[in-house]
């Protein structure tokens, strides 16, 4: 009877493919206790007079790439129509019961190896009871005792020092990488008073990633998830998109004094962008130092990140301790996974388990390896490196033009650097945006090389190109008449007209002063618009200032 029932709810669910309205004023979500174990740190006291300085620990939530849900064989898929990929375990239908996908556990692992973490072998599945409406069952099965990852290490770099183009190190502790379910979705409909829900993402798997408080400013956080998300997407753990919500990513902030105890913190919600995240950190941390420079206290709550304002807003209270009724998962047995196959019971399959050895063999190269290997490879400099893995598609770019010219790699990537990401960066777009393609640069630059046009030339049929998109180089050239002149005969007439008419300097010049060589270079370079060949121009002038040579 009751599986009746559940069936035929299910099935009116996905036949109508709509929102549920849920006609009820509902509380908002809760999320982390305010427990306060941060007095414990940095016990020494410091003079009053020291300057506040900003603690930031973040808490990530990716959503792992899989094609199905954590404990059910729903699909995911994320532009299906509402309430289409619900499963009777996602509705909570009484009697289902989950089925732990072994792919997910598979990329929490993948990603815990590549975070330098130790691999829990036996960890535990929890429910974290909460009342919301997109959380049909009151509770979400997460890893509260024994997460399945602990202890990593996350090395993230940015671009500091006065020129900001020297690459600064740094590390952030990973205290644990715990595999959870996604909730539902609630859209809150104000005209009719009701709100909405589509449970597609009710039961998707998520990692969430726990980090240490070891961040001190907007750019730090920002590095460090940037450089996540790089990770996650080189895995292919993780889509990493914020804006789509595949990677969210909460900031705790806090102020002190070095040496003295950490502050009060504060969490910032609502971030759905790397640069957002760095602004909300920097604007908090500068809020709680003015509140607490007039004599104030920081309250811990939620607060909401505001891009339009740059400000945060508070969001609620977090004083009042939320008690989440945490329970074992009694339908989930412990989480095992397995060293190596020699460490797998008698008449296990190994396919049918997860093997960590296996998952280790199969790492792919990191972005830090990825950046190294470029510096050998084409002996660009480590902070162009950077640049290159960190801008999305800037390095496959890179590596397209390369392949199809025969300039220096150095030389390509002051053009990659200057004159495309510029270009790029001027006008707000991505490299995939770029109205000249890698083949389009690589022949241009193929053309500068061969002499059709100097490099200012060069950098004058870019612009062009840039502005009249498909254009080639040469058809540029051609228009604009820009091609280096490099003529003999009409080099050799120009320079003896400039010759003849500067007789001071040919005097300077045959009494030794070479350098005089260069005002002549220029003024017949003035003749023809920058266009001579200055190799060519350089040879002929030299012969025409030889003493007696004229
Ligand atoms: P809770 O028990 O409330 O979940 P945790 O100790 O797990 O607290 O920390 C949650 C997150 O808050 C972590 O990412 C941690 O780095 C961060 N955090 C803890 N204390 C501070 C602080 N004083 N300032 C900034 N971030 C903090
Ligand atoms: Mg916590």
């Amino acid at each position: 009877m009751a599986s009746c029932v559940a069936n035929e709810l299910l099935h009116k669910i996905k036949q109508l493919s709509i929102l549920l309205p849920i006609n009820v004023c509902l509380r908002r979500r809760c999320s982390t206790s305010s427990k306060q174990r941060d007095s414990q740190r940095h016990l020494t006291t410091k003079s009053s007079s020291e300057k506040l300085v900003g603690v930031v620990g973040l808490e990530i939530h990716a959503q792992i790439s899989s094609n199905s849900k954590l404990f059910s064989g729903s699909p995911v898929c994320f532009s299906a129509p509402p309430n289409s990929q619900v499963s009777f375990f996602d509705a909570s239908l009484p009697g289902t019961l989950p089925v732990l996908n072994r792919r997910c556990v598979e990329a929490a692992v993948m990603t815990g190896l590549a975070l330098n973490c130790t691999i829990n072998k036996k960890s535990l599945f929890d429910r974290k009871h909460y009342f919301y409406a997109d959380l049909p069952a009151g509770y979400q099965i997460t890893q509260q005792r024994r997460p399945v990852a602990v202890d990593g290490v996350l090395t993230y770099s940015f671009l500091g020092g006065k020129k900001r183009s020297q690459v600064v190190r740094k590390h952030v502790q990973i205290k644990q990488i715990q595999l959870e379910q996604d909730s539902g979705k609630s859209l809150h409909d104000d005209v009719h008073s009701q709100t909405l829900i589509d449970l597609n993402r009710a039961g998707v798997g998520l990692m969430e990633l726990v980090m240490e408080p070891d961040m001190s400013c907007g750019e730090e956080a920002a590095a460090a998830v940037r450089e996540l998300q790089l990770i996650l997407q080189a895995l292919g753990t993780c889509q990493g998109n914020m804006s789509e919500g595949q990677l969210r990513v909460d900031a705790n902030v806090s102020v002190h004094r070095p040496g003295e105890p950490l502050g009060v913190r504060t969490e910032v919600k609502n971030i759905n962008s790397i640069r957002y995240l760095a602004r909300a950190i920097d604007y908090e941390i500068q809020r709680q130092i003015g509140v607490m420079q007039r004599g104030g206290t920081v309250h811990n709550e939620t607060r909401a990140y505001d891009s339009k304002s740059g400000e945060t807003i508070p969001m609620r209270d977090k004083e009042g301790l939320q008690d989440y009724r945490f329970m074992p998962e009694p339908n989930l047995p412990p989480l095992i996974v397995f060293e190596d196959n020699a460490t797998l019971p008698p008449g296990v399959d190994s396919s049918q388990v997860v093997v960590v050895q296996k998952i280790k063999e199969g790492l792919p190269e990191l972005p830090s390896v990825k950046r190294e290997h470029l510096v050998q490879a084409y002996g660009i400099l480590p902070e162009h490196s950077f640049t290159l893995v960190n801008e999305e598609g800037l390095m496959e770019y890179f590596e397209e033009v390369m392949k199809a010219t025969r300039k220096e790699p150095r030389k390509v990537i002051g053009w990659v650097m200057n004159e495309l990401l510029g270009q790029l960066k001027q006008q707000d777009m991505s490299v995939s945006q770029s109205p000249i393609s890698p083949a389009a640069l690589a022949e241009l630059l193929e053309l500068q090389e061969t002499g059709r046009v100097s490099s200012s030339g060069a950098k004058q049929v870019f612009q062009v190109m840039w502005g009249s998109s498909g254009k080639t180089a040469e058809q540029v050239i051609q228009e604009q008449d820009l091609g280096l002149v490099s003529d003999a005969t009409q080099l050799h007439n120009i320079c003896q007209k400039v010759v003849d008419s500067h007789p001071t300097e040919v005097h300077a010049i045959r009494n030794g002063n070479a350098k005089v060589l260069n005002k002549l270079m220029g003024l017949v370079q003035r003749e023809l618009r920058g266009k001579a060949d200055p190799v060519l121009v350089m040879e002929i002038l030299k012969q025409k200032t030889r003493g007696g040579g004229c």
